[in-house]
C-alpha cells in the first residue's frame, strides 16, 4: 500500500506526509536565492500533514528542488519540473523562471534579462519594483495589512474617494480580482432589478438575463465565465448562469433583438477588448448600447479590467467615447501588482444593495488600498497619461513602419499602450522566438494576434528595442 516508501506513512485511512521535503520555500520565493552569499534555509514542513483517506501515490511526489550542489543557485528545470508535479495543470507556462524585476526588465534564474511587454497581463503599470510603490507597500505592511471588512480603515476610504472623484460613479465595492469584480457586477445588476420589481409590485426576481459579446472576456468564475465568449472555456463547466446571450461585438441591431425590457438585467462590454484581440468598440456602438439600456431599463456595465486605469492613455477606456456606464469593473493594474478589484456604481444601482448582499474577507484591505493610492498618484500625475498616449502612438507607428510590409501582418491596432498585431497565422512561434531573444509578449484573439501591454512607464528606447526584437523574430512565422 505504501508505494512511496520512505516518503510517507499510512494508518487507518489517514495519510501522514513526510516530516520534511527537500523543497526550500525560502529559496523559491526570494530573489536572494541568486546571490551566493545568502544562505538557504531548508524549510521544514509541519511534521504531520493529515489528509484523510487520500491514497499516498496521489500526494507524495518526492520532489526535489536542487540547490546546485549546496550553492544557492536555483535550477530552472527543477522548478519547472516541480511545478508540473505540484500544480493542477491549468497553465501552459513558458519555460522560464523569473526571480526579480526592475522597471520594464525581468531576470531569470540565469540572470538573463528580458524586456517585459506583458506587465503581468496589463497589471504592472509602474513596472517592477517601482520605488514609490515599494515604499508604499512596506510602509503599509508595517502599519496595518488586514483587518477584514468588519471594520473601517483609512486607506480603503481614501481609495474609494479617489475612484469616485475620478469617475462617473457615486459608490465603490472592492474585490480581489477582475473575475470577482464582474461577479459582483452581475449580483448588483440582479439585485437592482429584484428591488425594482418588488418596488413596482412585480414578480419575485425582475429582469435576470445578461448580454455579452463575441471575443469578450470577463473572467473564469461561474458567473463571469457565463459572459466570457470563448466556447472552450465554458463548455466543460456547463450549465453556467442561465439567460446569458452572446451577440457579435459591434452589432447593435442584433443586440436590440435580444435585449428585452423587464427581462434583460445588464449588458457587459469591454470598450476595448483585450483578450479578444485588441478590438475597440465604435462610438456608435457604445452610444447605441447606452440608448438601448435607457429605453429598456437595462444596466450598462463597462468591463475596464484590462483597458482601464491609464492603459489607453486616458484614465478610463470609455473616456474616448461620449458614453457613461451604470457600473464599471476594474482590477489588474489598480494596486500595481497586488490583487485588487473594484466595482464602481451609480447611486441608483447602489441604493438597491443592502448589508449582507455581497462581501469578501480580503477585499479592499489597507495594504492593497495604500498600494493602489500610490499607483493612482503616479497615473494621475500631470503629464503621465499624455505620455502613455504618446508612447502608444509611437509604438504603433514603429510597428507599422518595421512590420507593415511583412505578408503575415494584417493590421496594427489598439489604444495607448494596449496594442495588437493581427497576423494571418498563429502568433505562438513569434512569442516563443521573442522569449528566446529576451522579449516577453502576449497573444490574444484566436491566437493570431500579438498583444503588447507593457508597463506604462516604458521608455521610447525600450519600445525601439522591443520593435527591433519583434522584427528580428518575424521569420519564425510560418
Ligand atoms: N475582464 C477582463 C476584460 C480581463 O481582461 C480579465 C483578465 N484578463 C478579467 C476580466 C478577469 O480578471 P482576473 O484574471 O483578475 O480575474
Amino acid at each position: 500500500m505504501n508505494a512511496m516508501a520512505g516518503a510517507s506513512t499510512i494508518s487507518a485511512g489517514v495519510y501522514t506526509a513526510p516530516s520534511t521535503r527537500n523543497l526550500s520555500s525560502a529559496s523559491l520565493s526570494s530573489a536572494n536565492a541568486l546571490r551566493p552569499s545568502v544562505p538557504v534555509s531548508t524549510r521544514k514542513f509541519a511534521p504531520s500533514i493529515r489528509c484523510i483517506a487520500e491514497p499516498p501515490e496521489k500526494i507524495a511526489h518526492n520532489i526535489s528542488i536542487s540547490t546546485d550542489g549546496g550553492s544557492t543557485k536555483l535550477q530552472a528545470e527543477d522548478i519547472i519540473g516541480a511545478e508540473s508535479k505540484l500544480f493542477v495543470q491549468t497553465y501552459a507556462r513558458s519555460p522560464v523562471v523569473f526571480v526579480r524585476g526592475e522597471g520594464c526588465k525581468l531576470y531569470d534564474t540565469e540572470n538573463k534579462e528580458y524586456l517585459d511587454l506583458t506587465a503581468g497581463i496589463a497589471v504592472n503599470a509602474l513596472g517592477h519594483g517601482d520605488p514609490t510603490w515599494v515604499k508604499a507597500v512596506i510602509e503599509q505592511a508595517g502599519t496595518l495589512a488586514h483587518v477584514s471588512n468588519l471594520y473601517h480603515t483609512v486607506p480603503q476610504v481614501k481609495l474609494a474617494e479617489r475612484l469616485v472623484g475620478s469617475s462617473f460613479a457615486d459608490r465603490v465595492f472592492m474585490v480581489n480580482s477582475g473575475t470577482e469584480a464582474n461577479e459582483a457586477a452581475i449580483k448588483f445588476a440582479r439585485k437592482y432589478h429584484y428591488a425594482l420589481s418588488k418596488k413596482n409590485g412585480g414578480d419575485a426576481t425582475g429582469a435576470t438575463e445578461l448580454v455579452a459579446f463575441t471575443n469578450g472576456f470577463h473572467g473564469r468564475t461561474l458567473g463571469a465565465l457565463s459572459l466570457t465568449s470563448k466556447v472552450q472555456y465554458r463548455t466543460p463547466f456547463e450549465p453556467l448562469v442561465p439567460g446569458a446571450h452572446f451577440v457579435d461585438f459591434g452589432d447593435l441591431e442584433a443586440t436590440r433583438e435580444v435585449v428585452v425590457a423587464g427581462r434583460t438585467a445588464a449588458i457587459f462590454v469591454e470598450p476595448l477588448q483585450g483578450e479578444g484581440g485588441v478590438c475597440s468598440a465604435t462610438n456608435d456602438f457604445l452610444k447605441g448600447l447606452r440608448e438601448l439600456c435607457d429605453e429598456t431599463g437595462t444596466l450598462l456595465v463597462f468591463d475596464e479590467v484590462q483597458c482601464g486605469l491609464g492603459r489607453t492613455g486616458r484614465l478610463w477606456g470609455h473616456e474616448a467615447y461620449d458614453v457613461k456606464p451604470d457600473i464599471m469593473t476594474l482590477a489588474k493594474p489598480l494596486a500595481g501588482g497586488l490583487p485588487i478589484g473594484a466595482v464602481l456604481v451609480t447611486e441608483r444601482v447602489a441604493s438597491s444593495i443592502a448589508a449582507g448582499d455581497h462581501g469578501s474577507t480580503f477585499a479592499g484591505g489597507p495594504l492593497v488600498c495604500h498600494a493602489a493610492l500610490a499607483v493612482l498618484d503616479r497615473i494621475q500625475a500631470p503629464g503621465f497619461l499624455e505620455s502613455v498616449a504618446e508612447k502608444g502612438a509611437y509604438l504603433k507607428s514603429q510597428l507599422q513602419e518595421k512590420l507593415g510590409k511583412n505578408p503575415h501582418v494584417k493590421e496594427v491596432r489598439g489604444e495607448g499602450l494596449l496594442v495588437g498585431i493581427q497576423l494571418d497565422v498563429p502568433a505562438s512561434p513569434l512569442v516563443a522566438a521573442a522569449l528566446k531573444a529576451g522579449l516577453l509578449i502576449l497573444t490574444a484573439g484566436k491566437g493570431d494576434v500579438v498583444r503588447l501591454a507593457p508597463p506604462l512607464i516604458i521608455s521610447k528606447q525600450e519600445i525601439d528595442q522591443a520593435v527591433e526584437i519583434i522584427q528580428s523574430c518575424m521569420p519564425s512565422l510560418q
